[in-house]
Formats: C-alpha cells, sequence, structure tokens
C-alpha cells in the first residue's frame, strides 16, 4: 500500500479558524493576518462547543495505490467523500497480483491454500478475456484484487473516518490506510487533527465492553 497526499487546501487551519471567527465578525477578518496563538484558541474552542462546520472548509486529496478491493469496499461506504477508482471494465488486470492478509502469508498452509485458489483465478480470468469482455471476466476477480483509489475528503469527514477506522478493532488494511492519511494531514493542520483517531485516545471507549479491546491508546497514538 502506498498513500500520497496529493493536494490540500493550503493553510488548512487558519482557513478554519479564519471561517469560525467571520461567524462572530461585523466584516470577514483578513486571514493572513490571524496569529498562529489565535488559530489555535479558536479551534480549539471549535472543538469543544461543536460547531465543526467549519473545519470542513479544508479539504484533503489522497492517492492510494495498491490496496485490495475488499478495502475500497469498506472506504467508499464513508458517504460525504469523493472517489475516483481504477475501472475493472477498462483495465485489464493482466499482471494479477493478490493482497495477501499477514494471517495468510503466516501460515504456511492457509498460505498455500491461498496461492493455489489465486493461480486458478489467474489462470481463469486470462482464459475469459479471450471469449467475453473485460467488464465480464472481472466477475472472477476476488476482494484481495489490487486497485487503485482518488479520495477527496473534507476535515470533518477526516475526523469521523478516523474514529472509525484508526481504532485497533478496526479492519486491519483499512486502519493502515487510516493511520497513513492521519499522519499525512498532521503534518499540514496539526490544530484541526490535534487527538484525531480512535476515540479512545479523547476518553472512554465507546464500544460496549463485549467489542472494547480494552487497551485504550495513547495520546500519541505510538502505543
Ligand atoms: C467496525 C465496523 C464494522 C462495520 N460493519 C459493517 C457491516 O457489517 N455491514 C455494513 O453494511 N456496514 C458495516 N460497516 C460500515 C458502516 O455501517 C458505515 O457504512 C461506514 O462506517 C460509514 O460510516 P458512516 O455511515 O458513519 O458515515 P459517513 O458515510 O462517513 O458519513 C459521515 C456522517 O454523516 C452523517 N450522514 C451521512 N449520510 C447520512 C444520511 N444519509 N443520513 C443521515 N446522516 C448521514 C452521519 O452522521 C455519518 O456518521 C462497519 C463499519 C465499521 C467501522
Amino acid at each position: 500500500m502506498k498513500v500520497e497526499l496529493q493536494n490540500y487546501t493550503p493553510d488548512p487551519d487558519r482557513t478554519a479558524a479564519h471561517a469560525a471567527l467571520t461567524c462572530y465578525s461585523e466584516d470577514v477578518p483578513v486571514k493572513d493576518e490571524m496569529p498562529e496563538e489565535q488559530v489555535k484558541e479558536i479551534l480549539d474552542k471549535i472543538k469543544e462547543s461543536g460547531h465543526h462546520s467549519v473545519i470542513e472548509h479544508a479539504s484533503f486529496t489522497f492517492a492510494v495505490h495498491d490496496v485490495s478491493r475488499a478495502l475500497t469496499h469498506q472506504l467508499v461506504r464513508h458517504r460525504l467523500a469523493s472517489y475516483s477508482q481504477q475501472s475493472q471494465r477498462y483495465v485489464d488486470i493482466d499482471n494479477f497480483d493478490p493482497v495477501v492478509p499477514d494471517s495468510i502469508s503466516g501460515d504456511d498452509k492457509a498460505a498455500e491454500i491461498y496461492s493455489n485458489f489465486m493461480e486458478d483465478v489467474k489462470e481463469t480470468y486470462e482464459e475469459l478475456k479471450g471469449l467475453v469482455p473485460l467488464e465480464d471476466a472481472r466477475y472472477v476477480l476476488p476482494n484481495a484484487t489490487k486497485s487503485n483509489i482518488i479520495v477527496t475528503m473534507n476535515a470533518r469527514e477526516l475526523w469521523h473516518f478516523f474514529s472509525l477506522r484508526c481504532c485497533r478493532r478496526a479492519q486491519w488494511e483499512i486502519r493502515e490506510l487510516a493511520d497513513k492519511m492521519l499522519g499525512l494531514v498532521e503534518e499540514k493542520a496539526p490544530m484541526i487533527f490535534e487527538e484525531a483517531g480512535a476515540p479512545c485516545i479523547r476518553g472512554p471507549c465507546p464500544e460496549s465492553p463485549e467489542f472494547s479491546c480494552g487497551e485504550p491508546m495513547s495520546k500519541d497514538r505510538k502505543k
């Protein structure tokens, strides 16, 4: 998996704080004159008060390479986002190279079963491609098939996405993606994304004891 931050709203922290300040000013304030401390003070208040719509003014576009279709299917369930995904109708998966979960590569028997099945898929897809259009041959491709996708989300949706998908109990591949995306955006918008991530870095786990992992994450998300 490779994740790149392709584009983002310039100066995202100040852009969001400026939007908030505009709500309470007679005239539109001058954005670039807002000192760093004022930006921080406003964003802290915004988070505390729940006036979260102002962080929607900051958007981020990611290029995500070589992830499974199992991942992209989960990702696109997040509706407040824009997506452009590699087409299996127009792009020939001629170098079929599936994603292999660690649980499978780490178990000899599982790895053999998986690899045999994937070899069969590869052969079947190749055979079908000679007989029917790609859009129909692709019906034999599994969740493990690699894909590329461009994703744009605003900071409010990213906060929500990180809350769900950076959790230790999230599925491993989408969690890896969410952790990488969070690492990229916090470099550009450290104030907006301060304390973003799994809910347990901010307070108690919202899951029931049955679903909670019982191990709250540290504030820096390293443990
Ligand atoms: C651990 C986990 C397990 C899951 N298991 C399953 C499963 O078994 N089956 C399954 O189908 N899905 C499953 N999902 C997917 C889940 O149901 C959501 O579709 C996905 O997480 C997208 O999140 P969302 O709906 O909160 O928000 P998004 O689509 O990201 O939207 C953000 C927020 O906007 C608001 N919003 C968006 N659209 C609407 C709307 N139409 N009406 C009102 N408010 C809206 C909501 O407040 C929402 O939380 C799972 C997700 C997780 C994290």
